[in-house]
Order: C-alpha cells, then structure tokens, then sequence
C-alpha cells in the first residue's frame, strides 16, 4: 500500500466528470467539428480507462497482498521470542512460526 491517491469511487467520478466536460463542450461545436472531436475524444477516454482500470487494479492488488500476509508473517518466535528468519520454522529453537 504505497502511493494509493485515488479510490476506486474518487476514479470512477474522475472518468465521470470528464466525459461530462466533454459533453459540454461538444454541446457548442457544429456538427462537423462535433464529429471529429467525437473521434478523437473517444480515443482519448478509452485510452483514460484503461490507465484508470490499471490504477484501480494495482490499488485493489496492492490491499489484497499487503494487509493479510503482513499478520500471517510474525517478526519474532512466539515459543522462544527470538527475531525470526525467512523460513517456516525458528532458528533457534525449531518451532513453528
Ligand atoms: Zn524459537
């Protein structure tokens, strides 16, 4: 869980709000202009979701890895109270970690 700005609700609001700016200004546009801005927006909002989806993706990852394994993971031996290692078991004493 480093660097998580966003939620996935302030996001998804985020992509909401652009379009809806997008809207208003193709509101004013003739209908030519409209129908190349259409294009090219169309492109850039596709090319916004799936930044966001990846944003969104990583964030949902990064909460589903880090919180569960960090309680799993003891730092010290609960038999011993020696500092524990890597591995499954304590180095000092072999019990289970
Ligand atoms: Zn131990």
């Amino acid at each position: 869980m480093d660097n998580v700005e966003y939620t996935c609700e302030e996001l998804q609001e985020l992509v909401k709000k652009a379009e809806r700016e997008v809207q208003e200004l193709m509101n004013k546009m003739t209908p030519e202009e409209r129908e190349q801005a259409a294009l090219k927006t169309q492109k850039l909002i596709e090319e916004d979701r799936i930044a966001m989806q990846k944003l969104i993706d990583d964030a949902q990852q990064a909460m589903a890895g880090s919180a569960p394994a960090e309680k799993e993971a003891p730092k010290f031996c609960a038999s011993c109270g020696a500092p524990a290692g890597t591995g499954k078991f304590c180095e000092y004493c072999g019990q289970p970690l």
